[in-house]
């Protein structure tokens, strides 16, 4: 049996090779007709598989550089979110968020336009100042914002290359402390979305759909950010122990809440770096929402609550700020992430995934791009105005087509 990723519901058809060393990676990339990188294996679908060969960055080199002046650190594209955050938090900086579990690697992340919640908070991808891509000829190229190809490049799906170095914005380090909130009213969340969303750095919002109150409100707030102390919130009452999302799963996997203060490092993913998830029993979808139709979609989900519940573990709504990056859910419209971890029932999930898109992709929402969708009437393509400039760009940098699996070609033709 093959390698399989971090959830274990997809096994990689190809070998996966495992390089230390930047002209290790070189020498596999050029000796192979086909080849797509590896990073720490959280995709849940083919995006990350290959016809040829897997080149695993885990082992590259990732030293961190942190440029003071220009607010930037550059890291191997290989890294884990959480050992960058632990090595910047040591050195007073930071970055603007993190996606829920911190042990994802940062050019994987950025390469499926992975994100947190927070109205203000752009998705990971929109932090990146600069990229290092190894080209299938071997070649390296360096881009920047400004430059013109830069927007196109940074949300890449693997393919234009093995992203090396990636370099992103950094900010003075901050604290963040977590409350959470039980039993949010569906009034409030429908009547008062916007209100909800921003009355925090980042609000997460989980739900099974089929509950009469959204069962928690997650908060993440800023020390400094005017904010307020009371214990209710729209009507939901704040939590006086600490809660896992999933009421059957251990609470000490989380990051600490209660309202204590501690480093961003430590509280912006919901889950902490030092205990280490192997594999998961689970598979997630999500849907990102152009926002002005957020209330909308939510409301559609609900209704297929029934359908939605037997298979479902539970369902996260989150915020993301508005990018100019091609391939971003997204790009060029505030977005609402509908997010769905379900139970690892591959056929079941895929049975309910249509009239969940049937609902939503009309409202223009874009899966993610890294988790289960199926988008059976090839409506995908339509959602990116951009796409078309994507697959020149990376018909530019690799025209041989070293770095196209079976997913591209599904998308890019
Ligand atoms: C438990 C769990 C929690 C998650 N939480 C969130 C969340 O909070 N928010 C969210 O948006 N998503 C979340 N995800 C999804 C996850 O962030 C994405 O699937 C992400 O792309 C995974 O990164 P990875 O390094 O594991 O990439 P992989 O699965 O290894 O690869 C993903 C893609 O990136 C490409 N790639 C990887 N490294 C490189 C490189 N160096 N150069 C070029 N291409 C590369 C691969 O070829 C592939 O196309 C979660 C997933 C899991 C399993």
């Amino acid at each position: 049996m093959g390698e399989r990723n971090w959830a274990g519901n997809f096994e990689y058809g190809a070998p996966i090779a495992h390089p230390s060393t930047l002209s290790e990676l070189r020498d596999a990339v050029v000796a192979a007709p086909s080849v797509r990188a590896l990073g720490s294996r959280h995709t849940f679908n083919d995006l990350a598989d290959d016809d040829g060969l897997l080149v695993s960055t885990a082992g590259l080199p990732s030293t961190v550089r942190i440029d003071e002046e220009a607010r930037t650190v550059t890291v191997g594209g290989g890294a884990r979110y959480g050992d960058l955050a632990q090595t910047l938090q040591q050195s007073g900086w930071a970055l603007h968020n993190l996606a829920s579990l911190p042990h994802i690697s940062v050019a994987g992340a950025i390469a499926t336009a992975t994100h947190g919640s927070g109205d203000r908070n752009g998705n990971l991808a929109s932090a990146v100042a600069g990229m290092r891509i190894l080209r299938a000829d071997g070649e390296t190229v360096d881009l920047a914002r400004g430059d013109a190809r830069f927007a196109g490049a940074v949300v890449h799906l693997g393919a234009l290359g093995v992203v090396t170095e990636v370099t992103l914005d950094i900010r003075p380090t901050f604290d963040v402390r977590q409350r959470l909130f039980e039993r949010l009213p569906w009034d409030a969340v429908l009547g008062e979305f916007d209100r909800v969303t921003s009355a925090a750095y980042s609000v997460s919002l989980f739900t099974t759909w089929n509950e009469d109150a959204v069962s928690l409100a997650w908060l993440k707030e800023r020390d400094g950010d005017p904010t307020d102390s009371v214990d209710e919130f729209f009507g939901a009452t704040a939590l006086t122990a600490p809660r896992h999302m999933i009421p059957t799963m251990d609470v000490r996997n989380t990051t600490e809440q209660l309202g204590v203060y501690g480093p961003w490092s430590e509280r912006l993913a919901h889950f902490r770096f030092e205990f280490t998830p192997s594999n998961g029993e689970e598979i997630q979808s999500e849907y990102l929402v152009p926002r002005a139709n957020a209330v909308e979609a939510i409301r559609a989900v609900r209704e297929l609550a029934p359908l939605i519940a037997p298979l479902l573990q539970v369902s996260e709504i989150r915020t993301v700020a508005a990018d100019d990056l091609w391939l971003s859910s997204a790009y060029d419209t505030d977005a609402v992430g509908l997010h769905f971890t379900w139970l690892r029932d591959q056929a079941g999930v895929e049975a309910v995934l249509p009239a969940i898109e049937d609902a939503l992709l009309p409202l223009g929402a874009r899966p993610h791009w890294g988790k289960v969708y199926v988008d059976r009437e090839n409506r995908v393509p339509g959602l990116y105005p951009k796409l078309d400039d994507f697959a020149a760009l990376a018909a530019d940098f690799d025209p041989a087509g070293k770095f196209r699996n079976g997913f591209l070609r599904r998308l890019l033709g």
